[in-house]
């Protein structure tokens, strides 16, 4: 079929219309990041939202109540923790802090989480199924922004049927009311403490959810980075002080890499946090079990069924892929073979993941390749390996500084979890999955981060 000039003219005139009003929509609301030099830019962002299979949602939705209960009770079992992560605490220094700044721990407080579980809708012999790259325990980013990615479509096709169908995201309000529900659970008083890195550029989100916290609970919060609370921090009876005021929660947006720690004050932070009553979100054994290394091992069965039942095993196992340590021996598509050996011969079925959080760590196809030929067997430990997450690529059109550019894509779907134990034995006062990040990347992006410019802020249409 020939398209006139005319129609022609016709579509690209109403492509840039859709283009500037989801750009002004997104200055408008608060969908931004500082660039270089100070100034703001919306982030990139879908002009199309992505169909989903409702039975992908679903599941990727209630797996996640169900890995915020896996996570909590494997953080609080310390002797598995130290097991599983022996090897790779006199590997790895940020470890080894993160076990140091455990050791000060303060008994019986309670756990407050705010997680994303993210998930890929795999194509799979029996349809598409959500697989998990990762639980994010620590700094779970972008709740804002991708809630009002969704309103911004919601708005964008007011007059297309497809609007009903959008998978409703209230991610933003979610993250503040988890955060207050927990403030008024734990009943310290004192400000919720937003631990930010410097130069963020993501700083909007966090002002939004700290001016949400004020005006709808009239919860107070406070701002610093983890350094100048290591020079100024200091306890009372017990009780973290910042600048006079008590600390009754610490919510980390940063801490996840190592560059978060410039120096010793950074990790003294981390102390004074665990010891006192201030009620981390998350601690340094939530953060431990947020390894890598600890995914890997939580993939075997045996491991498993320590903290869950066997049915829920099943569950979880099916929406995991393989992982192995370097030099084990594995059995893959009918070879048996050391897992560094298959993924050398395979290297776009793989990815290099060393211990670390934040993105942009990983390794794929030939950058593996160069990787694993040159890691020693000390080095090897820092590492695992984790099977690729295949999927179907779609069709969308992302906006990128103010342009449409239509792509050829892979998605990512990561529900919010919220959940609040008031200890280690009870049960949850309420453990939910509310709202959702969705990011789409071009297929040739291995990574994906939305503020490293790898992917998309997007939203669900089923
Ligand atoms: P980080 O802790 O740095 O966020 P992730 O494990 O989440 O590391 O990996 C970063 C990104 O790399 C993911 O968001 C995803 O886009 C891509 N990725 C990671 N693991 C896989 C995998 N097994 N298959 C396909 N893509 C993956
Ligand atoms: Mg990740």
């Amino acid at each position: 079929m020939s398209i006139t000039a005319e129609r022609h003219i016709q579509l690209l005139e109403n492509a840039s219309n859709l283009a500037r009003e989801a750009a002004e929509f997104a200055l408008a609301h608060g969908i931004i990041r500082y660039v270089d030099g100070g100034g703001v830019t919306h982030l990139p962002l879908s002009l199309v939202p992505w169909k989903a299979e409702s039975s992908f949602v679903e599941e990727t939705r209630e797996l996640t109540v169900l890995y915020n209960d896996l996570y909590h009770r494997v953080a609080q079992d310390t002797d598995f923790l130290s097991r599983h992560l022996g090897t790779a605490r006199s590997a790895d220094e940020f470890i080894a802090h993160l076990f140091q700044a455990l050791e000060q721990e303060r008994p019986g407080k309670p756990a407050l989480y705010l997680n994303r579980n993210d998930c890929m809708p795999a194509s799979t012999p029996t349809g598409v199924w959500p697989k998990q790259v990762e639980m994010n325990l620590m700094a779970s980013a972008l709740g804002e922004a991708s809630a009002k990615v969704y309103e911004m479509h919601r708005y964008l096709y007011r007059h297309n049927p497809l609007a009903a169908n959008l998978v409703d995201n209230s991610a933003g309000e979610g993250l503040t009311w988890a955060l207050n529900e927990g403030y008024r659970a734990i009943g310290n008083p004192g400000v919720v403490l937003y631990l930010v890195p410097d130069g963020e550029p993501n700083a909007f989100g966090q002002r939004i959810s700290e001016v949400r916290l004020h005006r709808l609970y009239g919860v107070p919060t406070a701002r610093t980075n983890l350094e100048t609370l290591g020079r100024e921090g200091e306890l009372r009876d017990g009780v973290l002080y910042f600048r006079d005021e008590p600390v009754a929660i610490a919510y980390f947006r940063s801490g996840y890499a190592p560059h978060h720690y410039p120096n010793e004050y950074a990790w003294k932070a981390r102390q004074l946090i665990e010891a006192s009553t201030a009620v981390s979100v998350p601690n340094a054994r939530t953060q431990l079990a947020n390894t890598k290394m600890i995914q890997l091992k939580l993939a075997r069965r045996e491991l498993l069924e320590q903290f869950v039942s066997p049915e829920v095993a099943d569950r979880l196992l099916k929406s995991m892929v393989g992982f192995a340590n370097l030099g084990q021996e594995i059995e893959w598509h009918g070879q048996k073979a050391p897992a560094r050996e298959l993924a050398l011969a395979n290297p776009d079925a793989w990815v290099l993941k060393p211990h670390r959080e934040g993105g942009g760590n990983n390794y794929f196809g030939d950058q593996m390749v160069a990787k694993l030929g040159s890691i020693t067997e000390r080095e090897a430990e820092a590492f695992i390996l984790m099977e690729k997450i295949v999927q179907d690529p779609f069709r969308s059109v992302r906006l990128v500084n103010h342009e449409p550019v239509p792509c050829e894509c892979f998605t990512e779907m990561g529900f919010f979890g919220l959940a609040y134990y008031p200890d280690v034995e009870r049960e949850p006062v309420f453990n939910q999955a509310r709202g959702y990040l969705l990011r789409t990347k071009d297929t040739s992006m291995d990574e994906g981060l939305v503020l490293g410019g790898f992917s998309f802020l997007d939203a669900a249409v089923v």
